[in-house]
């Protein structure tokens, strides 16, 4: 068989009926970024892929690369299935919101290895049962933060956006692409302390250790990054929760 072999651990982001028993999967792999895949005969009921090419499952995928677009799953077994994850409303509603933004904003075949681990570390925590605010939507914003650094979208936090101004940081311009001052509010929507707070200390504490705020300052801070990706990335998040 002409092409070539590729190993990589990945996770399953989306996964697609396809043909008769067939299906295709969107993958976020830790070596090689985005890849489609098809894997044949997924979906007979003796396949030997099992049931685990279904989101959320961290894989160790052995894939035939030929000439077509699609990568061909041949051979599949789990690092993780998150099962407790699965079995969690509000945990699967936060992982599937995860996994969108995956597919929305790292869609290139190069590797981001910290994008990787950092889906995969939220994936564990929606997971842990100790986690009790992982599902939550203090946690869901913490990840699209540090979705945003990895992928090279991180808001300027510390001086406005615009002057460089460290003082007097009151509104925020997705088009500038981070916290403005009073006198270059222009096209900035309001932003309070308790928001601002919240995306500095979100950036600079573990996903497990995600601040807490009132609902206001968490609307201003998913606001605040949905205008940045939007302006700098051409991309549009799911509502977080
Ligand atoms: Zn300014």
């Amino acid at each position: 068989m002409p092409g070539s072999t590729v190993k990589t651990e990945a996770v399953v982001l989306r996964s697609i009926r396809y043909g008769e028993a067939d299906r295709i999967l969107h993958l976020y792999s830790k070596t090689r970024g985005r890849i489609g895949a098809i894997a044949k005969g997924a979906r007979k009921p003796k396949s030997r892929f099992g049931g685990r090419l279904e989101p959320f499952f961290r894989l160790d995928l052995v894939l035939h690369e030929g000439r077509g677009d699609l990568l061909t799953v041949t051979g599949v077994t789990t690092v993780d299935g998150y099962p407790r994850l699965r079995s969690s409303g509000p945990a699967l509603s936060a992982g599937a919101r995860a996994c969108d933004a995956v597919l929305r904003l790292l869609d290139s075949a190069e590797a981001n290895p910290p994008a990787y681990n950092l889906l995969c570390r939220y994936l564990a925590l929606l997971d842990d049962p100790a986690a009790e605010r992982a599902a939550g939507l203090e946690t869901a914003l913490a990840f699209r933060l540090k979705l945003a650094l990895v992928a090279g979208f991180v808001p300027e936090l510390a001086s406005c956006a615009r002057c460089g101004e460290a003082e007097h940081l009151v509104g925020f311009s997705g088009a500038a692409g981070g916290v403005v001052c009073a006198g270059c509010e222009g096209d900035a929507f309001p932003l309070s302390e308790e928001a601002h707070g919240f995306m500095v200390a979100a950036l600079a504490q573990p996903l497990s250790e995600a601040p807490a705020a009132e609902s206001l300052a968490l609307r201003q801070v998913e606001r605040a990054v949905g205008e940045t990706l939007e302006h700098h990335a051409h991309v549009q998040l799911r509502a977080a929760a």
